[in-house]
């Protein structure tokens, strides 16, 4: 199965992505986390995306598209994946189309993740995740269970993004409106869009997306 989580900065694809990874055994392909462990490393592509992060803008498309491409080709996408920030612009989207059925695939669904504008901010300011394993929490919505102590591993280091400020999520929102909501009716046109309400209870959401994977299969 070929999924792409589609919705603004802060409304939880990540968090969902870990978990259809886990329940649907798909693997999930962020490109902000694959932008964000090049930019750790110093490479090539990391210091040309540097900069564009820190503003909240969008890296170019040729940069994304060359990742994408060269990692749907590793053994571990044989059986589908769950993209999670890919694609962000129109061309994006066409570039993976013809990706796709250059290998003979097909992309079985898009999932919109609707949320307020006015949630966001809060949503991205208050989030962190475990320095260790990567598992999502927020300050106020989704503590751990043990203060301080992740969840998933017991780790007791944890992280914030550097981008995850009042600053630069403006931008990434400007972004995500004028250069990532014209792919809602271009995959409205392909009758593959679904919608879920992002503004839910994380558990809810993920039960609404349960709902849309189960009614494909
Ligand atoms: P994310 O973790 O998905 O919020 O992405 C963090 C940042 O990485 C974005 O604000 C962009 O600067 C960059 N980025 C991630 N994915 C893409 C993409 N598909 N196209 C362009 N830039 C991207």
């Amino acid at each position: 199965m070929i999924i792409i989580l589609l919705g603004p900065p802060g409304a939880g694809k990540g968090t969902q992505a870990q978990r259809i990874e886990t329940k649907q055994g798909l693997v999930q392909l962020s490109t902000g986390d694959m932008l964000r462990a090049a930019v750790a490393a110093g490479t090539e592509v990391g210091k040309k995306a540097k900069a564009f992060m820190e503003a909240g803008k969008l890296v170019t498309d040729e940069i994304v598209i060359g990742i994408i491409a060269d990692r749907i080709d590793e053994d571990d996408c044989k059986n589908g994946f769950l993209l999670d920030g890919f694609p962000r612009t129109v061309a994006q989207a066409e570039a993976l189309d013809n990706m796709l059925a250059r290998k003979d695939l097909k992309l079985d669904v898009v999932i919109e993740m609707k949320v307020d504008d006015a949630a966001l901010v809060d949503r991205i300011t208050g989030r962190y995740t475990c320095a260790n394993c990567n598992q999502g929490y927020h300050d106020v919505n989704l503590k751990p269970k043990v203060d301080g102590v992740c969840d998933n591993c017991g780790s007791t280091n944890f992280k914030r993004r550097a981008d995850d400020n009042r600053e630069t999520v403006s931008s990434r929102l400007e972004a995500y409106h004028a250069q990532t909501a014209p792919l809602l009716p271009y995959y409205k046109a392909k009758g593959i869009l679904k919608v879920v309400d992002g503004m839910a209870d994380i558990d809810d959401v993920t039960a609404q997306i349960n709902e849309v994977l189960g009614s494909l299969s």
